[in-house]
C-alpha cells in the first residue's frame, strides 16, 4: 500500500527576502493549501566569482528577520546548503508538491541557465513554476513603449499582504522534521560589523530615518563621499536583496513628498527608483552586457592589461587619494555614493586604459548592494562603451577638492595622508623633499607616487573613445539601442518625479 504525500505548495525564495509586498508569497497563500518558505544557499552561487561573504550573511541575517517574524505563526524558513534541484528532490521525498511560486529573477548568467535547468525539472516532475514580475521589470519586451505608464501603474497599485490562514504555513515540527534530509545553513552572524545589516527591520530602520529627516540634504551632498553616507537613503542593499520592494518605498515616499515643503529632494530620490528599474530591464532585455559591451562597435576595442595597475586599483594604492579612499572604504563597508563608484570605473577604465570586465567582479564581490541588473550597465556607461552616454572621464583630483573639499573622507580611509596640510593631502606629489622632511612623510614610501601620468592618460582615453564615436558600427549599434531602450518620450526618464 502507498502512502500518499502530503500536498503542499513552496514558495522558493530568491531575491525577495520578505514577507509584505511579496506575490510569490501571497500567491502562495491564496491557493489556500499549506506552504513551505524556502531558502537555498545555491553552492552555484557560494562559488560563483560575482558574489562574496558580506552577500551571504546578509541574506542570513534577513532570513533570520523573517524567521522573527514567523514564529507567532509556528514557522520559519527552510534554509538549506544544496543545489536547487537537488533541494526540491528531497522535499518531494516527504511532500507532493503542487506549485512552486517565486520571483523573475533578472541575473547573471548562471542563474538564467539554473532557471532554465529548474523549468525542465518542473516539466519532469509534473509540477507548476509560477513566476511573477518584480519590481515592475518585465520579460520579453522587444521595446519601451509605454514601459513608463506600466512602471507607473505598478508602483501605484496596491501592495500584497502577509496574511496566512491559522496553520497554512509548515509548522516548525515538520520544518524540522525535513531539515534531518539537508545540509542546514547556519544563520548566525557576527554581532559587530562594518556593513549594513540585512533584514526587513534594518530596512525599515534606514527608511523611515531618510523619509523622516535625512533627505532633506539628499540632492545637496549626493556627490559628497562623506556627507551622502548620511543623507542618502542608503537602501540599495535592502532593495537588492529584497528586504523591502520598490513600490513599498515608492509610496512611502509619494506619499511624505505630499507632506512636506521643500519637494526637490524627494522628487530625485523617486527618479532614481524608476532608474533602478530603467536598468534592470535594460539587462533583462540585453544579457550580452555581463560579458560584452552592449553597443558592438566597442567589441574592437582591446585595451592591453596590466597585473600592475589592477591590482594598485583594487588594494586602494594608485596614489590618487580620492580613488585610493573610495576602493578602501568600499572593501570596508560595502558602500560608496553613485560619484565614487563612477569615478573608480572611470579611473579603471580611462586613466588605467583597463578594460571595464575586469572591474566587474571585484566590485560586485564588495558592493554590498550588487545587483546584476544596475551594475554591467554602469560600468558600460562609466566606460563609455554604449555610445548612446555622453563621454565622463573624471578628473580625480579635481572631484577631491570640489566634494572632498576638507579631505575628510580621504583622511578618514587613507589615513597615511592625515597629517599633511590640506593641499597635501589633494596632491601628495606636490610636496617638496623639504616639506617631506618636516612632515616626516615619504611619498612611495609611507604613500604611493602616482602609478600613472593623469594628464597624459586622460587624453590617450579621449582621443580614441571620441574618435570611437563616430564609428559607423559604433552609430548603426546607437540607433538600435535607443530605438529598443528608451522611452519615446526620452525625457520622461531624466526629468525628476512630478
Ligand atoms: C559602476 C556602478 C555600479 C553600480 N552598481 C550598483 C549595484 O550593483 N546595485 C545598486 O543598487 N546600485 C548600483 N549603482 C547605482 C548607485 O550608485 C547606487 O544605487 C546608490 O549609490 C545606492 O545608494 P543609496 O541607496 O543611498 O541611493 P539613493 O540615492 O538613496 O537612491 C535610492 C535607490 O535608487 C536606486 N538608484 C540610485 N541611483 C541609481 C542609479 N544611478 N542607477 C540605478 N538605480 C539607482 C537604488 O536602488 C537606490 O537604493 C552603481 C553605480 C555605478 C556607477
Amino acid at each position: 500500500m502507498t502512502i500518499e504525500k502530503p500536498e503542499i505548495q513552496v514558495v522558493w525564495l530568491k531575491r525577495d527576502l520578505r514577507l509584505d509586498d511579496n506575490e510569490a508569497v501571497s500567491n502562495s497563500l491564496n491557493s489556500g493549501k499549506r506552504v513551505l518558505l524556502l531558502y537555498v544557499f545555491e553552492n552555484l552561487l557560494l562559488d560563483d566569482p560575482h558574489y562574496s561573504e558580506r552577500h551571504w550573511n546578509f541574506v542570513r541575517e534577513s532570513i533570520s528577520d523573517i524567521n522573527e517574524r514567523l514564529k507567532p505563526h509556528d514557522s520559519k524558513v527552510l534554509s538549506v546548503r544544496s543545489e536547487i534541484i537537488q533541494a526540491f528532490n528531497q522535499i518531494q521525498s516527504l511532500y507532493a508538491i503542487d506549485t512552486v511560486y517565486s520571483h523573475q529573477e533578472t541575473g547573471i548568467e548562471v542563474t538564467f541557465e539554473r532557471d532554465k535547468r529548474f523549468k525542465r525539472f518542473t516539466r519532469n516532475n509534473t509540477f507548476d513554476w509560477i513566476e511573477n514580475i518584480n519590481n515592475g521589470v518585465r520579460r520579453g519586451l522587444k521595446n519601451r513603449e509605454q514601459w513608463f505608464e506600466y512602471w507607473n501603474a505598478y508602483m501605484r497599485s496596491p501592495k500584497f499582504e502577509f496574511t496566512p490562514s491559522e496553520g497554512q504555513l509548515l509548522t516548525l515540527e515538520e520544518i524540522e522534521a525535513m531539515e534531518q534530509l539537508f545540509t542546514l545553513e547556519d544563520l548566525n552572524t557576527a554581532d559587530i560589523s562594518s556593513f549594513q545589516k540585512g533584514g526587513r527591520t534594518m530596512a525599515w530602520r534606514y527608511a523611515n530615518s531618510f523619509f523622516e529627516t535625512r533627505h532633506q540634504e539628499y540632492m545637496y551632498n549626493i556627490s559628497k563621499p562623506e556627507a551622502s553616507r548620511e543623507s542618502n537613503s542608503r537602501l540599495s542593499p535592502y532593495l537588492a536583496w529584497g528586504n523591502v520592494s520598490v513600490r513599498e518605498i515608492f509610496q512611502r515616499a509619494k506619499d511624505v513628498k505630499a507632506q512636506v515643503k521643500n519637494k526637490r529632494h524627494l522628487s530625485a530620490f523617486i527618479s532614481r527608483l524608476r532608474w533602478q528599474a530603467h536598468f534592470i530591464q535594460k539587462f533583462e532585455m540585453e544579457h550580452i552586457m555581463e560579458k560584452a559591451s552592449v553597443n558592438k562597435g566597442y567589441h574592437v576595442l582591446k585595451k592591453p592589461i596590466s597585473e600592475e595597475y589592477q591590482k594598485a586599483w583594487k588594494t586602494g594604492m594608485t596614489g590618487f587619494p580620492l580613488v585610493d579612499a573610495s576602493m578602501r572604504c568600499l572593501i570596508q563597508t560595502g558602500y560608496v555614493n553613485f560619484r565614487m563608484r563612477a569615478l573608480l570605473v572611470s579611473f579603471f577604465t580611462h586613466i588605467l586604459w583597463q578594460p571595464w570586465q575586469d572591474a566587474s567582479q571585484h566590485l560586485s564581490k564588495i558592493f554590498l548592494d550588487f545587483e546584476p541588473g544596475i551594475h554591467f550597465p554602469q560600468l558600460q556607461m562609466q566606460a563609455g562603451e554604449t555610445g548612446i552616454n555622453n563621454l565622463r572621464i573624471y578628473n580625480p583630483i579635481k572631484n577631491a577638492k570640489e566634494h572632498d573639499p576638507d579631505a575628510l573622507f580621504i583622511k578618514k580611509w587613507v589615513p597615511e595622508l592625515a597629517k599633511l596640510d590640506l593641499r597635501f593631502v589633494h596632491e601628495p606629489y606636490l610636496l617638496t623633499p623639504l616639506e617631506e622632511q618636516l612632515y616626516n612623510f615619504k611619498l612611495g614610501v609611507d604613500y604611493p607616487k602616482p602609478i600613472v601620468d593623469i594628464n597624459a592618460n586622460r587624453k590617450r582615453a579621449s582621443d580614441i573613445l571620441w574618435k570611437m564615436k563616430i564609428d559607423p558600427v559604433v552609430k548603426e549599434e546607437n540607433r538600435r539601442i535607443l530605438s529598443k531602450h528608451t522611452l519615446s518620450n526620452r525625457n520622461r526618464m531624466l526629468r525628476d518625479d512630478d
